[in-house]
């Protein structure tokens, strides 16, 4: 699966996670972080971040675990997804996962009047958060960015089932050791067309932890043949000494759930639908 540059990449990982396992307390860089020892999630408080505070050990922190009957049905700011078609990727790595960077900045996303512009995607093999007790294979995350900094992550749930063209070019990437490192997706077509949700505030679920993420919680998952969820979690495994890279649940403490209380479909051009959910 790997060829030469795919191995070099993996040793330079396995490095830093030899280095954060061996000794926590000599880290000193804010990648220096990882999955692969029982308790590492936990011990990312106490890791250093550089400028940025380390907010791990705050409160608020993401992911949760939620049931449906927590979402306190709402009148939510309304969610809009202007995602395009063949948008050209960057994969980069990080020590712990691949992100694909979006090179053509022309894609955002709106919650209410505000709007956040699309970064890049990743994945969370497993799910980190869990939903009526039920853990889906994989978690994406979709990370937009306001102006003003603030973040808003579209997490969608992948669930095992048919094949689904539309990741081919992401899967075909992976398994080709990431060639050329320049993928094209239609970016559109990723998320699932119903924009139903959950939204509540948390924060990114790595370090430095950042504060005041508004998360939502995609309600309708969407399904990948069991070969390309493989292909993808073997990336992440591979890159994380064997382990998994989802963050234990935080607790949810006091926060609320929100769930919308109208059909936000994909398809919807403006603020004139007010059909009931369900
Ligand atoms: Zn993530």
């Amino acid at each position: 699966m790997y060829d030469n540059t795919g191995n070099r990449r993996l040793a330079i990982a396995a490095s830093a996670f030899a280095i954060f396992c061996i000794s926590s307390a000599a880290v000193s860089s804010e990648t220096d972080f990882g999955y692969d020892c029982i308790d590492c999630p936990a011990a990312w408080q106490s890791i250093d971040t550089g400028d940025r505070v380390n907010n791990c050990g705050g409160p608020d922190q993401s992911p949760i675990a939620l049931s449906t009957g927590d979402g306190k049905r709402r009148n939510v700011s309304r969610l809009r997804v202007d995602y395009g078609r063949s948008i050209h990727f960057e994969e980069e790595e990080l020590s712990t996962n691949y992100e694909w960077f979006d090179l053509t900045q022309s894609n955002s996303i709106r919650i209410g009047k505000t709007r956040y512009d699309f970064v890049q995607f990743h994945f969370h093999s497993a799910a980190e958060h869990v939903v009526n007790g039920e853990r889906t294979p994989l978690e994406m995350h979709f990370v937009n960015q306001a102006a003003n900094g603030a973040l808003a992550v579209l997490a969608v749930f992948v669930e095992e089932g048919s094949y689904n063209r539309d990741f081919e070019p992401i899967v075909e990437s992976i398994n080709n050791g990431f060639e050329g490192d320049q993928i094209s997706v239609d970016l559109r077509d990723l998320p699932p067309r119903t924009l139903r949700s959950f939204r509540y505030v948390g924060s990114t679920t790595t370090p430095p932890c950042v504060a005041d993420v508004q998360w939502i919680l995609l309600k309708e998952p969407i399904e990948l043949s069991s070969r390309q969820i493989e292909a993808i979690q073997d990336e992440i495994r591979h890159l994380n000494g064997g382990f998994d890279n989802n963050r234990t649940v935080q607790n949810r403490e006091y926060r609320t759930i929100l769930a919308d209380a109208r059909h936000f479909g994909r398809d919807d051009d403006d603020d004139d639908d007010d059909e009931d959910d369900d």
